[in-house]
């Protein structure tokens, strides 16, 4: 096959335009093509006058040796180019007589593609997921935002399916993938349930819904491979003899012999976090980012980003994708964009506030919500330890529980008083979504002065990007703490500790993943690095 990228189309352009677009690309004639398949859809909506769709298009020619004259008459052209091959080959197959079994500790997007690529390899990995099953999770995630109890072991952070899995599902990712790892996880989705959509649109989403029913069908797949998933049960401890794992004691006092575990705890395992560092393990602190969430009207981010064409259902909800260097050094920038989304609440800890943000497939909630966050690092914001992030963070979002009222509502503040300093005002057009509630109060006593300060001048500074960002109506929400993970437990090119053998650190907690597609990816590769060490080969 030949792939074309690059091509490019008007927004409303007519089905049979794109076969033109071919055939005169590749000065053919129709009758010489015999199929195509869309690889990727994006669009570029800088001219909001005159919107693009951006297509990488897979062409199949009736007669296979013009494919070859084709691509060396285009040898030149960047986008003409031979179909790379993206299926995923195993790198080995576990013995009949598997005699060790690896430990796969949390079931988020990491463990769960770890788990899965390594039941695939006939691996029979055990599961170890502190959270509960996802449909009883989905109860006890709504048990805290419509009653206020928070179950501190399956939450927004913890259970079946991961952080990821009250979400906007966004499934995009910035980090190189040259082998394709992207492209399995994407396929494993849609064999679960996701959208076919999702493996060609350039800024798929699923949302939460078909979220939950997904990751039911990938786990049914590991267990009929032979693996095992045991839910509501925590590692708590790890077992480390001559810098060599052993073992994994569980909170049910059970113990696990092994001498390969994939840590896939995600970053919001404080206690597990403390227990490595206690255990030996390096762990290193890492820079993370602190702010509020901001929420508009989902019309008012469609028609500053679309103009005429917002509302087209190619288009769908606007996104948008800031960033502000401050006077004081600081960067500001938007994180996690909801379109037509909800403001949720992601405490794991008693006593604590923390936002973070969701949607469902349709998109379709009247506002538009995202992090704006301010970037800290260990050098000057938490120096000394290597957990120190974790008690700004703790610090943040008890004071933010505090602001609150005491009782897990939110503290917020519309942009208006914010940005002019003015406290305690009335709610604007905006109406928060954040569930269990919002108290308004003065937001500036929610972070350190220069997080203040730094998002005061962006705030402004966004609003030349997109018109009515700054609006007082607008709504601010604290506190954001959990970005990324305030800790990196390094590993080296075996994907090992770099001190503690038999240990794969993974995901987002351990600081090689920033988001569910990443996170999907590196479980793949950790997996790959395990099966590599069970088989004893390179
Ligand atoms: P996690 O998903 O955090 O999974 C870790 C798992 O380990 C958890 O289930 C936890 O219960 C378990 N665990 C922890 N400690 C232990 C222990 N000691 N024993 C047993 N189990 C343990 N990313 C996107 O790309 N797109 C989005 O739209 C998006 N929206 C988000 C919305 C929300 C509300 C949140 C909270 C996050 C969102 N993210 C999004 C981020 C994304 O969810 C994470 O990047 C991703 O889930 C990280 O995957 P992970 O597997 O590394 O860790």
């Amino acid at each position: 096959m030949i792939r074309l990228t690059e091509i490019k189309l008007p927004l409303n352009h007519a089905p049979e335009d794109l076969t033109t677009a071919i055939t005169t690309k590749l000065k053919i004639s129709a009758e010489q093509m015999a199929s195509f398949v869309m690889f990727k859809r994006g669009y570029d909506a800088r001219n909001k006058r005159n919107i693009q769709l951006i297509y990488t298009l897979d062409i199949t020619l009736t007669d296979p040796d013009l494919t070859n004259d084709l691509l060396v008459q285009f040898e030149s052209d960047n986008h003409v180019k031979a179909t790379p091959d993206t299926s995923y080959k195993y790198v080995g197959e576990a013995p009949e007589d598997l005699t060790e079994r690896p430990v796969v500790i949390g079931f988020g997007p990491c463990g769960l593609l770890a788990a899965l690529t390594l039941a695939q390899m006939g691996f029979k990995p055990i599961i170890i997921e502190r959270g509960n099953e996802v449909r009883q999770r989905t109860k006890d995630t709504f048990g805290f935002w419509r009653q206020r109890k928070l179950n501190t072991e399956s939450n927004v952070q913890f259970g079946e399916g991961g952080a990821g899995t009250f979400s906007d599902g966004k499934l995009y990712s910035q980090v190189k993938d040259p082998n394709h790892y992207g492209r399995k996880v994407m396929t494993e989705f849609v064999k679960a349930g996701a959208p076919d959509e999702i493996l060609f649109v350039s800024k798929p989403h699923i949302g939460t819904y078909k979220l939950v029913t997904m990751v039911e069908k990938m786990r049914a797949e590991i267990i009929a491979l032979g693996g095992e998933v045991r839910f509501a049960t925590r590692v708590d401890d790890l077992h480390i003899t001559d810098s060599k794992v052993t073992g994994v004691t569980l909170n049910t006092g059970e113990t696990l012999k092994t001498n390969h575990v994939v840590l896939a705890v995600g970053h919001s395992a404080r206690d597990t976090f403390q227990m490595i560092h206690d255990k030996g393990v390096y762990v290193e602190a890492k820079p993370f980012s602190i702010g509020f969430r901001i929420e508009h009207k989902q019309s008012t981010i469609d028609q500053a980003r679309f103009g005429d064409n917002a509302g087209n259902e190619i288009l769908g909800a606007a996104d948008y994708k800031l960033v502000h260097h401050c006077k004081n050094g600081r960067s500001v920038y938007s994180f996690c964009m909801c379109p037509g989304g909800t403001v949720v609440a992601a405490a794991s800890e008693e006593g604590r506030v923390v936002t973070n943000g969701m949607s469902q497939y349709s998109r379709n909630e009247r506002n538009a919500n995202s992090a704006i966050v301010v970037g800290i690092d260990p050098e000057r914001d938490y120096p000394n330890h290597p957990l120190a992030g974790i008690d700004l963070q703790r610090q943040l979002e008890t004071l933010a529980f505090e602001l609150g009222g005491k009782d897990y509502s939110a503290p917020a503040q519309t942009i208006g008083d914010f940005l002019k300093g003015k406290p305690d005002s009335a709610l604007g057009d905006v109406k928060p979504s954040y569930t269990p509630g919002i108290t308004l109060t003065d937001l500036s006593k929610a972070l350190p002065d220069f997080a203040v300060d730094a998002i005061r001048e962006a705030i402004p500074a966004f609003n030349k990007k997109i018109k009515g960002f700054s609006s007082d109506d607008g709504l601010l929400t604290g506190v954001e703490t959990r970005t990324s993970s305030p800790i990196s437990i390094k590993r080296n090119k075996e994907f090992q500790s770099i001190n503690t053998k038999g240990l794969f650190p993974a995901g987002e907690g351990a600081g090689y993943a920033g988001g569910i597609l990443s996170a999907g990816i590196d479980g793949i590769k950790v997996a790959e690095a395990v099966a590599k060490s069970m088989l004893n080969i390179e």
